[in-house]
């Protein structure tokens, strides 16, 4: 299987979107507690955690050409018609690989999906590295067009700075995956816009979203997978990442050092600035240090990436430019053609956007990268069918209420709306994530502080740590007691000076994380009503009205109309929630819905 299937709920595979809710008694404040309780457990238990299992048996060198890159030719993809349909339940916003990924599995569980993109065919520019087992376990790993039995980490040009990790590398086959990807888009009837989406409002339980043309279009939930571009989540706090700042080229040279089967993850030698007149470029590295990254392919062909791992500001790319050629000419690497230049600049850790909001997001959009590496992809393809599952999920409760009398299958309201995407929001941000990113932004904020004979200390003790420990800390797969596990073994690891420089120039991060774990420790997410709650409050609203009516009361009892407009939650623009307005007896049924 090349790429996961997507799961169709029951109800929707056989065509069956509406369903007579069933009745239901409010629930006792101990019964609601032990509800909760039991989500999250279930939420708990559902947290992929520990790594991936290791390849089974020796995993060989694999090399082959990447594809070449879909065209109009090779993948016709479905333009969207907007006269014909200016509403769809989902438009997502950006053809990266989080955008392409979720949109085939929503479509594939019968919704109408429209994915807006200036070039819906063009290129990913960015040079995708993974370790293999991560797309192994995601069914990806046909997407590999290069494989590394073993990667390797020089910490110094010492004989025992050389390290070889047991972790078979791979590059992705960019091409390839998007070609995958969008086959899959059109299996399952997503359409494509060619466009670029300028704003978003909300009203009357859609979303409007502005295109720079002056075009419009409809829909129940909006998906951001701008990258880190991140052109319509909104902000509460102001967005002050560190930055992974490389310059890199795939290059034809003369020859190169590198043994073919092994992937050159980090090489923090500094040699290269040890020459006459480059006094300047020496001090620069040891305050603000660099590696280089490679991966050879042949042995006239290597994509050579010279990288700041993480600093505040970047690194400028002219001085990583100088930086690399530098190395190239101590390691005696004579380029004789540049194939393609990757200007690389990622945001790393920063705030989140706020949460919930009616616009949802997935990837670079979402604060989904690695903030100690940079590292994403995997975390996106991991991710996509979990929040795509939560949105069909949400998708089909409007279909709920689409009872005998046959109403709409879109949100009515704006709470509904709200609602719907305050429980992908729970999917794609949960509490268990949140608290193992604000351990990755304390790992940032230390090796942030970091020079590079720190640096050198810091990867030595992390690559004697267990595999359990440095593959799941790679692959966002420790949740935060196995953090702290690693935490301490890594401390025990260093060296005496490393230890009082984690400890002197970890302290503000420390404080900053335990600030941030903070609200994850009581209700994270504010309480929402679910539809079935909310439909219930109409009915006992409705209830109660007739009641008054055949007593003759009408005046003293609000018609059911006013009344259940309420018992809903008030929504702002920008989907902040307010339970102000919330009747009593929808607050007592108020119950997590996780
Ligand atoms: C140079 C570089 C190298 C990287 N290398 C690695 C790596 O080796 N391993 C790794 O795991 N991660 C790497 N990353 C991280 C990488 O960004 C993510 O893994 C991945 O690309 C995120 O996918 P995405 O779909 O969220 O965003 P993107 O891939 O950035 O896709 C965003 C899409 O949105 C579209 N878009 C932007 N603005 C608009 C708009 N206004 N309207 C409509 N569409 C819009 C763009 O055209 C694009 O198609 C790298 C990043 C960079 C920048």
């Amino acid at each position: 299987m090349l790429l996961q299937s997507g799961r169709c709920p029951g109800a929707l595979r056989g065509g069956v979107r509406s369903q007579r809710l069933p009745r239901v008694t409010p629930l006792a404040p101990s019964l609601c507690r032990f509800k909760r309780a039991v989500a999250l457990a279930a939420q708990k238990a559902a947290f992929p955690s520990g790594p991936y299992p290791v390849p089974e048996g020796p995993v060989s060198h694999f090399y082959r050409e990447a594809e070449s890159w879909p065209t109009a030719e090779t993948v016709q993809l479905q333009q969207h018609d907007l006269e014909q349909h200016p509403y769809v339940d989902l438009i997502v916003a950006g053809a990266g690989p989080a955008g392409v990924a979720a949109a085939s599995r929503v479509a594939a569980a019968g919704f109408s999906v429209c994915v807006i993109d200036p070039e819906p065919l063009g290129h990913w520019p960015n040079n995708y590295g993974v370790w293999v087992d991560e797309f192994q376990a995601m069914g990806l790993e046909e997407c590999l067009h290069v494989i590394w039995p073993k990667a390797k980490v020089w910490l110094n040009s010492e004989a025992e700075g050389e390290k070889f990790l047991d972790r078979p590398f791979g590059r992705v086959d960019r091409p390839r995956m998007k070609r995958l990807l969008l086959e899959r888009c059109n299996e399952a009837g997503v359409t494509f816009l060619p466009a670029k989406v300028a704003g978003c409002t909300h009203g009357e339980g859609s979303s409007e979203v502005q295109l720079t043309d002056g075009r419009k279009i409809r829909g129940s939930l909006v998906l951001d997978t701008t990258g880190h571009s991140r052109r319509l989540v909104q902000y509460d706090k102001k967005f002050d990442p560190g930055f992974q700042g490389a310059y890199g080229i795939v290059a034809e040279v003369e020859s190169h050092p590198f043994a073919l089967d092994t992937m050159l993850f980090m090489d923090w030698r500094d040699d290269h600035t040890h020459g006459p007149g480059q006094e300047a470029m020496r001090a620069a590295n040891e305050k603000l240090p660099t590696f280089l990254y490679a991966m050879p392919f042949t042995e006239n062909k290597i994509f050579l990436e010279e990288t700041s791992l993480v600093s505040r500001p970047a690194v400028g790319f002219p001085e990583l430019k100088e930086r690399l050629e530098a190395r190239l000419k101590w390691l005696g690497i004579k380029v004789t053609r540049v194939e393609e230049e990757e200007y690389c600049l990622i945001p790393m850790g920063g705030v989140l956007p706020k949460h919930p909001q009616r616009v949802l997001a997935l990837g670079g959009t979402a604060g989904m990268v690695h903030p100690s590496t940079g590292f994403m992809v995997s975390r996106v393809m991991g991710a996509a069918p979990t929040v795509a599952d939560a949105i069909i999920d949400q998708l089909s409760k409007p279909a709920d209420k689409a009872t005998d009398a046959g109403a709409s299958l879109r949100p009515s309201s704006e709470s509904e709306a709200a609602s719907m995407s305050s429980a992908v929001w729970r999917a794609i941000w949960p509490v268990e994530r949140i608290r193992q990113r604000a351990f990755f932004t304390f790992g940032m904020d230390v090796l942030l502080s970091l020079n590079l004979f720190e640096m050198r200390e810091f990867f030595r003790a992390f690559f004697s740590l267990s595999a359990f420990h440095w593959h799941g800390f790679l692959s966002t797969r420790l949740s935060f007691p196995q953090l702290i596990v690693f935490g301490l073994s890594l401390f025990v690891k260093s060296s005496n000076a490393a230890r009082s420089s984690l400890l002197m120039r970890g302290l503000p991060g420390l404080v900053a994380m335990l600030l941030e774990l903070g609200p994850t420790l009581g209700g994270y997410y504010r309480e929402a009503t679910s539809l079935k709650e909310r439909k219930d409050a109409v009915d006992a609203a409705a209830r109660k009205a007739a009641a008054a009516q055949r007593k003759g009361a009408t005046a003293a009892v609000p018609p059911p109309a006013a009344a259940a407009a309420s018992a809903s939650v008030v929504v702002d623009a920008g989907g902040g929630e307010s339970e102000a307005a919330a009747a009593p007896a929808e607050k007592e049924l108020t119950a997590t819905k996780l």
